[in-house]
């Protein structure tokens, strides 16, 4: 550990990475969850509920996600150093290149090595407001996701993972064209990624196969199927838009057909069809050999450990 911000807070020698955590753990398949940084008071208490629960799953780490920007980034900070710092749990701190400078930058990834975190996400993000407007590189930033990997990278003995889209990134000018971005991160020093949820698993079984048909020693690097056991119609139509992926036809319809046609959606169905669609995605995601399944759990515990359950990895708590 040569740089400022490694030496400042960390030994790495003692956390490990998530290759490292994801390849020695004794079930089959090991499980992941994401939160996002709480927005009041009322959220965050939920959120340390949610992460007691899962405590209690031994999920391989938990990821935290970096907000658009204000108060919530610091937020992030806080939150992913309260993990290290009093759970048993292995956090992964998100991070983007959105209004930050270089200089901002190596002082962000400062502040989690000082809490100890040396497991990161390097993206890219979004533009603040509107998520699919145009994209404006800090002036003094980065302007692709590989470029904060290798920036991370000479901070220190960081682990870094990166992101990666089943469908494509809605940006890209062709599936190839993304994979070709993804193969770039990954050769920067990404050692894994974790994907945008989806929802047809030959999406990430083609995704896989593009990777190591570009680059097969890239290809073998853990690409870390992100899932999202959907609780409701309105929702998930919110999500999906905002990150430019897609609701396939016939899961639109079966969950439009769940939803009812009353004013308030009918959630306790749309439920049950979204914790069945996620568990049948897992069952085929763990039989086709995926290294971790990541869930995206938005701060509730509940839903995901019915996957969970049914899986057949973890009880369901009374
Ligand atoms: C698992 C996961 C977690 C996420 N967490 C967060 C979060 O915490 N906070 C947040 O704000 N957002 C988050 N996002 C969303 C993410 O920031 C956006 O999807 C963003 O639009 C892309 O980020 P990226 O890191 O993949 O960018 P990049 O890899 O930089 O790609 C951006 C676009 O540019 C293209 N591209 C990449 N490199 C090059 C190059 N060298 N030349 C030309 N084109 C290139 C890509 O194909 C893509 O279209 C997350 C996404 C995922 C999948």
């Amino acid at each position: 550990m040569t740089s400022q911000a490694g030496a400042r807070g960390t030994n790495p020698s003692r956390t490990p990475s998530i290759v490292e955590r994801i390849t020695s753990d004794a079930r089959s398949t090991p499980f992941s969850v994401e939160f996002y940084p709480p927005r009041s008071e009322q959220e965050e208490q939920r959120l340390w509920r949610a992460v007691r629960t899962f405590e209690q799953m031994h999920p391989a780490f938990v990821s935290l996600t970096y907000g658009a920007g204000g108060s919530t980034r610091d937020r992030t900070v806080r939150i992913a150093g309260q993990i290290a710092e009093q759970t048993t749990l292995l956090p992964v701190a998100h991070l983007t290149a959105v209004d930050h400078s270089i200089s901002e930058l190596r002082g962000l990834v400062g502040s989690y090595a000082d809490r100890g975190i040396v497991n990161l996400l390097a993206l890219r993000g979004d533009p603040p407001g509107n998520p699919l407007g145009d994209w404006v590189k800090h002036p003094e930033g980065v302007e692709y996701a590989d470029e904060l990997v290798r920036l991370i990278r000479e901070l220190g003995d960081f682990h870094v993972g990166v992101a990666s889209f089943p469908e494509g990134h809605y940006r890209a000018e062709s599936l190839e064209r993304d994979t070709h971005c993804l193969v770039s991160k990954l050769r920067s020093g990404a050692e894994y990624s974790i994907t945008q949820m989806f929802f047809e698993v030959e999406d990430y079984l083609r995704l896989r196969d593009r990777v190591a048909a570009a680059d097969p020693e890239q290809g073998s690097k853990p690409i870390i199927p992100g899932i999202l056991p959907i609780t409701s119609l309105r929702q998930v139509r919110k999500i999906v838009e905002l990150s430019g992926s897609q609701i396939p036809a016939h899961l639109e319809e079966r969950l439009t057909r769940a939803a009812g046609s009353g004013n308030q959606e009918d959630r306790a169905e749309v439920r049950k069809v979204g914790i069945e669609l996620a568990t049948r995605m897992s069952e085929r995601l763990i039989a086709e050999g995926a290294p971790c399944l990541h869930f995206c759990t938005l701060n509730f515990a509940r839903a995901t450990q019915e996957v969970l359950s049914n899986l057949g990895l973890t009880p369901v708590a009374a």
